[in-house]
């Protein structure tokens, strides 16, 4: 056996932890440049914990999902405003923002050297800027990956910024910040958390201290999702969702995704529509495809035990397999009231395009069995 596991420097977890980002501000530079997502004013309590001790940052909104024009943009501000740290305050776009802004200040040039898919991919010659990751969602657990997902509108497309660099400094996870998130939100979020935690369960680069983290955070989220969907301020329900999030990011940083990431990015790209619901919507799918091909073509694979393992943990019924797990994320994503990808304009001549790009997305290189092209449409015409 052998495996890697690589995170934050720091991960600081706990309700009402938030203030303890002065302290790690002060340590790692002189000015800060802070990443939020389209509404600043959610920044306002970070904001003024910083001004009470003479820290004044410069800030950038994401609009969206960041795109490498506004990244570029961020780093230039940063530079002009001498900023030597960044902070990323929000959901994955503000936290993703953040990170990628932090690379290209040490690494200037053009962003598409370095980018994945659409770009040349090369590695990034020089260590980020320190960068502080504090998640205001339950979701993404961007706040320890190393990669930094970003949309190029002209080509169509979301693809990722990788490197061991793009590790934040610090993650600061403080679940209070997620008490007001509305309940659509919460569950998107949450049902990402979700497909984070079980992907990378039974991924084919799984590995011990993985399998740890997923186990605890599918139980976890499994028995907190919809509490934290009806009642926001279910302070133990926040606490879990905001630890399987993290749980999640961890997992997947480490061991990779499959085929649902596989098909999320790309859809992100092509169509304005929220990831959690898109990973929602094709997850029972997924799973039933892969526990179908597992069966037909691997039937000895270990990912089929793993299979049975995420409907006792989903369920909390020792005898149930597979199917009852396929058949609880029915009842989840149907309860939670999430929409078919159609409602995103998502339709049958769109099927085809979607799976080329999702065949060379880096996700599904993760996925238990290969897929074949027939399976992938397949689960992507269910989803609809
Ligand atoms: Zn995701």
């Amino acid at each position: 056996m052998r495996f890697e596991f690589a995170t934050s420097n720091r991960i600081i977890f706990g309700a009402g932890t938030l203030p303890e980002v002065i302290t790690a501000v002060a340590s790692l530079g002189r000015r800060a440049l802070i990443v939020t997502g389209r509404n600043q004013d959610r920044a306002s309590k970070l904001l003024e914990l910083l001004s009470s001790k003479g820290i004044h940052p410069t800030l950038v909104a994401i609009q969206s999902e960041p795109t490498v024009k506004e990244v570029l943009r961020g780093a230039t501000q940063a530079r002009t405003n001498d900023s030597d740290v960044v902070i990323g305050f929000g959901g994955g776009a503000a936290l993703d923002g953040a990170k990628a802004i932090a690379a290209l200040l040490t690494n200037p040039g053009d962003p598409f050297e370095y980018l994945e898919v659409i770009g040349r991919g090369a590695a990034l010659p020089h260590p980020a800027a320190p960068c502080i990751a504090i998640p205001t969602t339950a979701g993404t657990g961007s706040e320890v990956t190393r990669n930094a997902v970003l949309a190029s509108p002209e080509h169509r497309a979301k693809v990722s910024l990788r490197s061991p660099h793009l590790l934040p400094r610090l993650a600061l996870v403080d679940p209070e910040l997620t008490y007001e998130l509305p309940p659509a939100i919460t569950a998107t979020t949450g049902l990402d958390a979700l497909t984070q935690l079980i992907e990378p369960y039974i991924s084919c680069r799984t590995n011990p201290m993985t399998d740890a983290l997923c186990v605890d955070g599918i139980r976890r989220a499994a028995g907190a999702l919809r509490r934290a969907v009806e009642h926001g301020r279910d302070v133990a329900a926040r606490n879990d969702m905001a630890l399987a999030s993290l749980y999640g990011g961890l997992a997947l940083a480490n061991a990779g995704l499959g085929a649902v990431h596989g098909f999320a990015g790309p859809i992100g790209g092509m169509f304005p529509a929220p990831h959690g619901a898109v990973c929602a919507a094709l997850l029972p799918h997924v799973m039933e495809i892969n526990l179908h091909a597992l069966r037909t073509r691997a039937p000895g694979s270990d990912a089929l035990r793993r299979l049975d393992e995420i409907g006792r943990l989903l369920t909390g019924r020792p005898q149930a397999d597979a199917i009852d797990a396929i058949r609880w994320l029915r009842a989840l994503v149907s309860s939670l009231q999430i929409p078919s990808l159609a409602t995103y304009g998502i339709n049958a001549p769109d099927v085809a395009a979607i799976v080329t790009a999702a065949e060379k997305a880096s996700s599904m290189k993760a996925n238990p069995i290969p897929l074949t092209r027939a399976e992938l449409t397949q689960c992507l015409e269910a989803a609809l």
